[in-house]
Order: C-alpha cells, then structure tokens, then sequence
C-alpha cells in the first residue's frame, strides 16, 4: 500500500539573482497570512482548542512567543523600507504595544506540570518568555525577578535519574533556559558553577554509554531508544553543550575535560553516521532516510554544524561545512512538510534551519530557499492546519508559522538584525 506523501517537491530556483522577486512574492502575500491566522489564534484562545496546556512546545507560552517574536522582528525594518511596505504590514509594525500586551497575557496566564524543568515542556521555559517579555516592555526589574524564579529549578533538574539528558524534557532543555536568560535577559540569572554542575552531569552521562566511543565520546539513551535528533537524542544535547561552551570558558564548566574537543569529536563522528543524502538517522541503527524534521533529521544537526565549524581547524571545517551544505540540501529538495506548518516537523522549522544557514553565513542562496518556503506556505498554510494535532501552537501548528513569517519578513523587507533570527528553544 502506498504511504502517503510526505513533503511537496519543487523546481524552485535558489539562484541569488530570485532575491527581489520571491521577497516581493512573500511580501505581498503575508499580510493576508497574517491577517488570518490571528483571527484563527484568537477564535482558538477563546474557545481553549488547538493547544495544550502552558508550555512552549504546544501551549500557550509558546503562542505568546510568537506574539513577543513578531513585534520584536517588525521593529527591525527601518523606517525607509516600511515606508514603502503593504498597508496591513505598517498597521502591523505599529501595534507593536498590543503584540506584546497580547504576549504578556497570554505567558501571565500559562503554567506547566511542576515535574517539567526544560524550556520546551517546563515552567522554566514559561518563566523565560515572561521575562524576555518584560524585558521588550522596558520592566526590566519584573523581568529580572521572572529570571530569578528559574533558579529555583536547578535543585530539581540536577537531582533527576542521570539518564534524562535530553532537549525536550531533560537536563539540557534547562541548560538552554539558563544559557537563554543569560544572554537575553540578565547575566546574573545564573553563576558559572549552576551551569558547570548541569554540564558535568550531562558530559559524564554521556562519557559513560557503552557507545560512546563510536560517537566521539558522548551517546545518550532515552526510554531505551539511542536518538540522534534535536529533541531527544545526541544532536539536541551537543548542540546546548556547545552554546554552554561559547557563554563560559570550557576549563570551568568541565575541569580535566577538553570541552570544546569533545564538541567537535562528537560532531564529526555525528557526520560520518549521516545519510549520505545529508539527512541524520533518527535513531542509532536506523538506516531509513524519511525524516526531515527539526526533532529528527537534518533541520535540527544544521544548526550544530553552523556553531561547531567555528571550532575546528580548516581541514575539519572543511568537512563540517561541506555537511552543513549538504544538509541544506536535503531540506531544500524535501522540506515542504505536509504533516503541518509548525516548527517541529513542519515547513516553519524547515524555513527556519534555512534562514539560520542566511544568518551564520550571509549567503543570499538560502535567503532565497527559506523566502520560497515561507511564500508556499502563505498559499498552503490552512491546509497543513487540518493536519496538525494542536493547530494553533508554535511547534505544531499555525503560531510556528507566524514566528517563521516573522523573520522572513525582516529579512525580506532589509531588517539590520540578522541575530534576532533564532530558532525557539533550540538556538540563542
Ligand atoms: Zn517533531
């Protein structure tokens, strides 16, 4: 029996000479996009369907990030080129005030299971979007207090069984919480010792699996699978290592350990186990090229192999650019995700590891790939809607799609701030 089909394929060019026209393209069809996603978002916050609970991942701290992100992106274009933008789009960039009153509410309103430690899943990663809210609102003493409350976490997340070292629920989706806060919020939402002792426990887990060595060093099991992916296997946990080791100074955070070696040790053995189509395995062993999704596949390595080529000598750059380029490939001939528009195994998170390629290396080729998806799914967004399970959330559904709209749109329309471009949860 056949399968059903799971991605679009296309004859797009990528030809950096498409810029202009694809970015008009774009333009001009997402004010309409916008326009009804949130008065679906609405229509669903009020009736309480198609999303669940407070979390990032599919509730509605997630949908408040959407909010929060796309008035931080609005303000990016200058003034000159909004001038000339689509009538809706500077009524958009002028509520900027209401976006985020509109974020507020909705972080103020959401909590999670107080089992759950990680951005994604967590409260913590509630508290992370509340604060950084405040923070665009000018209230920077309530966003230092929001960053505070994520301390009281680290007791717990430090104290789980030592396997649960993943992205989505473990160890390293609160590492990314304070790595976040860190950066974006306040400096002294955590001292070098929180982070050293998360990081020690992640690397000595690691360190410890029987199939370490074949991985350069570090392999995790979760629930009896060995994952590769960004959500709950070995890429996801390498890649927060590797954004704990650009913050602080590897020596500190794992004394005997050549941190940023093992980075790179674990990435180039990552590389060798990739298809050669550029895609990852989704699990250890698995040897069916299927899924290019950020949680498992290629979406989610990109962005590891964009920070680790900063940390190897020429000759393995070479390589882990020569991956990354690949990788790139997979997604651009088979990332039109028909499973949904979000940002987990949807066309927002395939647009998204695209535009990351346009913010690390500047390269116009991929602004043109990621401006492709992104104008595609103005056209099919209401039709990936049916096939979501929580169709109005960042992750699965539609506020996937306005976070991703959010960045193309600024870097369509000359936004300066190629660093507001990160993916949620994942990149910093
Ligand atoms: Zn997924």
């Amino acid at each position: 029996m056949a399968t059903r089909q799971r991605f679009q394929s296309h004859t797009w060019s990528d030809d950096p000479a498409e810029l202009r026209h694809v970015a008009n393209a774009f333009t001009k069809a997402s004010p309409a996009a916008l326009t009804t996603t949130f008065k679906l978002i609405e229509k669903g916050l009020a009736s309480g369907k198609g999303f669940l609970g407070g979390s990032e991942y599919v509730g509605l701290a997630g949908i408040a990030h959407a909010y929060l992100h796309l008035s931080g992106s609005m303000a990016q274009i200058s003034a000159s080129h909004m001038a000339s933008a689509p009538e809706p789009l500077q009524a958009l960039a002028a509520s900027h005030d209401s976006l985020l009153s509109m974020a507020a509410q909705l972080a103020n309103a959401a909590s999670t299971s107080p089992r759950h430690v990680t951005f994604l899943q967590g409260m913590p990663g509630v508290l992370c979007v509340r604060a950084a809210i405040y923070k665009a609102q000018g209230k920077s003493s309530e966003a230092e207090a929001a960053a505070m409350e994520v301390k009281q976490w680290h007791a717990l997340a430090t104290s789980m069984p030592p396997g649960e070292c993943e992205l989505l629920y473990g160890r390293a989706g609160y590492l990314y919480c304070v790595l976040y806060l860190c950066k974006h919020v306040s400096p002294k939402a955590a001292d070098a010792s929180m982070v050293a002792k998360l990081v020690q426990q992640i690397v000595s887990e690691g360190q410890r699996s029987p199939m370490a060595a074949e991985f350069g060093g570090l392999m995790y099991t979760w629930h009896g699978s060995t994952y590769l992916g960004a959500a709950h296997g070995l890429v996801g946990i390498v890649h927060t290592l590797a954004l704990a080791h650009k913050q602080f100074p590897g020596a500190v955070l794992c004394p005997g350990v050549d941190l940023g070696g093992l980075i790179r040790s674990v990435t180039l053995a990552l590389i060798e186990h990739a298809f050669p189509s550029g895609n990852l395995p989704s699990s250890q062993g698995s040897d069916t090229d299927k899924l290019v999704h950020w949680c498992h596949g290629a979406p989610g390595f990109l962005p590891l192999l964009l920070e680790v080529e900063g940390l190897c000598s020429s000759a393995e750059a070479a390589r882990v650019h020569a991956a990354a380029e690949r990788a790139a490939d997979v997604i651009w001939e088979r990332g039109l995700l028909l499973k949904g528009p979000g940002m987990c195994h949807g066309v927002s998170g395939n647009g998204y590891a695209l535009l990351s390629v346009y913010r690390h290396t500047g390269d116009t080729r991929y602004l043109v790939r990621s401006l492709h998806f992104a104008e595609w799914l103005t056209e099919r967004w209401q039709q990936l809607y049916g096939h979501a399970d929580r169709p109005m959330s960042l992750f699965e559904g539609i506020s996937g799609a306005v976070y991703f709209w959010a960045d193309a749109l600024a870097a369509a329309m000359g936004g300066e701030r190629a660093d507001h471009i990160v993916f949620p949860g994942y990149e910093i």
